[in-house]
């Protein structure tokens, strides 16, 4: 008998029917013996129905307080779902129970939306499953020290049941989705995109973080960090399939290369729309500037991504970044009243209609001109890189994002990621 975590994202819990068929997949599961942790996410379109509202109320200036409130009402569609797989269970003849994140409860830290999860107390659940019940816990949301109900991010579900998975020692975290497992790209834009049978952590950490929302990053820094072994699989096939070959299926993430994985140069393309580029232009080139303009960005608790500085002309440069989208208007109000007069530069100028393509491989590590290789195959397509950025594994490029799905598939070929590796 093993502890097993399923999660289930939106499109699987997205109406009555489905949340039926999850229930007696779960069933499935604790008939064959063992202890099941069930963590879903809200019904498919809840999350943005919720924030929508919230958009159609806000004030002008968006304070803290106001993000309290968006947690507090976008953490009820995860108490919708829950309550609802729950009542399904039973009508399954299951004895189950659910929980929001703070009876558990999930510890997190206050910041609101984009909460880190810092403790999981698994007492009341262990107490639970030793009497035979299935439990089900909220995915996305936790508690602060003080009692104010926090979310972990969009798509934070995954992390929430990796981490439950990781409080628990779980033997697995099984996170059913409506693909059938991670693919070279996503199948969505290619359709000649082949699903990989493992995908080492490393390069599905850099996958999730250059935009693949497959798996949200936190979850897979956790599944590292505390050896979860992890599984992506589909929600769609048959409920009633074997357990074994269930079990089998989908994409394993792996924390140890073995002979087995594939030996590809690059093995996934990812891509990122919700970025934004701000440029600061006719900064002194003097000691302290990056600092200077990227510490009052960081003092905000904005994240900062690709980084470029040019070369000088007449003792002057020009010096570019990315945020995340939602973060761009406030950067550059912020930029313009705080640093733009400090540094006696000559302009801010931003451009929300970026992407971000990235190609990720270990085998990039061993292997020279591989980054070129992408320069080419854009060049070929006629599209502008307006920025580079480089890791050992990765190699990201910004461009247009009208440009987007065309570099996907132009690179996807190139690469021959729709031919098994060698
Ligand atoms: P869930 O609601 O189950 O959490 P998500 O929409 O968050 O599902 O993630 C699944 C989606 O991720 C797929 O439908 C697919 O379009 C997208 N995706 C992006 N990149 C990949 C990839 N490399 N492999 C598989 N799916 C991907
Ligand atoms: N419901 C949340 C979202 O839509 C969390 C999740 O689905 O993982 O982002
Ligand atoms: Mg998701």
């Amino acid at each position: 008998m093993a502890l097993i975590v399923h999660k289930y994202g939106g499109t699987s819990m997205g109406s009555t029917e489905r949340i039926r068929l999850v229930a007696k997949r779960v069933a499935k599961w604790a008939r064959a013996g063992h202890q099941m942790v069930v963590v879903p996410s809200a019904m498919s379109g809840e999350t943005n129905r919720l924030l929508g509202l919230a958009k159609e109320l806000a004030p002008s200036k968006l304070t803290d307080a106001y993000q309290r409130e968006l947690d507090m009402l976008a953490s009820t569609g995860e108490q919708v779902s829950v309550a609802l797989l729950a009542i399904a269970l039973q009508g399954e003849g299951m004895e189950s129970v659910s929980y929001a994140g703070w009876q558990v409860p999930i510890l997190t830290n206050s910041a609101h939306t984009k909460a880190r999860i810092e403790s999981i107390d698994d007492q009341k659940v262990r107490v639970d499953l030793a009497a035979g019940k299935v439990v089900i816990v909220t995915g996305f949301q936790g508690v602060d020290e003080a009692g104010n109900i926090t979310t972990l991010g969009r798509g934070g579900s995954d992390t929430s049941a990796v981490a439950v998975a990781a409080a628990m020692k779980a033997s697995e975290c099984l996170i059913y989705t409506d693909v059938d497992g991670i693919y070279t790209t996503d199948p969505r834009v290619v359709p000649e995109a082949r699903r990989l049978q493992t995908v080492g952590f490393e390069e599905m950490l850099e996958m999730a973080s250059m935009g693949s929302k497959v798996l949200q990053i936190r979850s897979v820094e956790f599944a590292g960090k505390y050896k979860v072994p992890l599984r992506v699989l589909s929600s769609f096939t048959p409920w009633d399939i074997d357990l074994e070959i269930e079990a089998k299926s989908g994409t394993l993430i792996t924390f140890e290369e073995d002979e087995n994985m594939e030996q590809a140069i690059v093995s996934g393309i990812a891509f990122n729309r919700d970025e934004a580029k701000v440029s600061v232009l006719g900064v002194p080139d003097t000691p302290g500037i990056a600092y200077q303009i990227l510490g009052a960005v960081a003092d905000a608790n904005i994240e900062v991504d690709v980084i470029i500085q040019n070369v000088s002309k007449d003792g002057k440069t020009d010096f570019s970044f990315t945020v995340h989208r939602n973060d761009f208007a406030k950067t550059v109000d912020l930029l313009k009243e705080k640093v733009l007069p400090k540094l006696g530069a000559t302009e801010i100028i931003g451009d929300a209609k970026i992407c971000k393509v990235s190609i990720v491989g270990i085998g990039m590590r061993s292997h020279v001109g591989v980054a070129c290789k992408m320069f080419r195959c854009l060049s070929e397509e006629g599209i502008n890189i307006q920025m580079i950025s480089t890791s050992e594994i990765k190699t990201s490029v910004v461009i247009d994002e009208k440009y987007m799905e065309l570099a996907v598939r132009a690179l996807h070929k190139a690469f021959e990621l729709d031919q098994p590796a060698a």
